[in-house]
């Protein structure tokens, strides 16, 4: 047709929790080969929003589409075969297991294709291209060197881009990064931005929840700012930036 549908669209997002309205009627979107920043005070509902477009959580209103397509109120497994791929606020990873094993075993119930998602009918061959998918992430995240490693000898910095091989083994279009720069140091925040800004190039859409302001103003296309549920600002990092909405909500004023 002669528009296209958005990758992502939240469109009037709700979510209550009982009295609380934690995510009121806010909306966005995210595009082909774009990094969204979603930013906010604590308690402005960044980490319920993830969980309502990763089918984490159900909403109590309003729509969330992928290309177009309802996806609201579908289990975590179905959306990440629609190409949403998430990683978590805190390392999930197994310290005592390789970087390979990691790599694989979080990435055996995901995925697009199918193939891999069903540990019933999980043969030989099965195994051999999971591993290989792996591997081949594993290299695409610059980790090449660390793959027989245990995780739990990595630096964080390292942890934070296994999991991300992981969610990679999804082939998602579209990654969900929660504080992924938290707790990093200064050049592991940089190398951490110099990956997302190669996944961009490759095509892959980034959608982040992030306190480090330097980091997000320096990597996002855009940022959508909550505060109290609501939708208070969205525009380009310089726009944000000299917003009196933003600042006041920071400010706490
Ligand atoms: P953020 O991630 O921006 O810090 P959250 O999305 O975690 O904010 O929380 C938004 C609001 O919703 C807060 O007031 C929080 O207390 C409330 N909230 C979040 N999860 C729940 C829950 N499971 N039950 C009740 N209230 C919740
Ligand atoms: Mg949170």
């Amino acid at each position: 047709g002669s528009t296209t549908a958005p990758l992502l669209k939240v469109e009037r997002a709700r979510k209550q929790f009982g009295g609380v309205v934690a995510v009121n009627d806010v909306s966005f979107e995210v595009n082909a080969a774009e990094i969204v920043a979603l930013i906010g005070p604590n308690g402005a509902g960044k980490s319920t929003t993830f969980n309502l477009i990763t089918g984490i959580l159900t909403t109590t209103g309003g729509r969330i589409e992928v290309h177009g397509k309802p996806v609201d109120n579908t289990p975590p497994q179905e959306v990440v075969k629609l190409g949403i791929a998430r990683t978590f606020q805190h390392v999930k990873l197994v310290p005592d297991m390789t970087v390979l094993e990691n790599v694989a075993i979080g990435a055996h119930l995901r995925g697009r294709s199918g193939a891999i998602t069903s540990m019933l009918r999980f043969d030989r061959g099965d195994e051999a291209k999971l591993l290989a998918e792996a591997a081949r992430q594993i290299e695409r995240v610059g980790l090449g060197a660390e793959i027989d490693q245990l995780a739990g000898s990595l630096s964080l910095g390292q942890q934070r881009i296994v999991e991300i091989a992981r969610a990679l083994c999804a082939d998602p279009e579209l990654l969900l990064l929660d504080e992924p720069a938290a707790g990093l140091r200064h050049m592991e925040k940089q190398r951490l931005a110099a990956l997302l800004r190669q996944l961009k190039d490759s095509g892959m859409s980034v959608l982040l929840v992030e306190h480090d302001m330097g980091f997000v103003m320096d990597l996002a296309d855009r940022i959508v700012v909550l505060d109290f549920g609501t939708r208070i600002a969205e525009g380009t990092p310089d726009a944000i930036k000299t917003n009196p909405d933003v600042i006041k909500a920071y400010l706490g004023a």
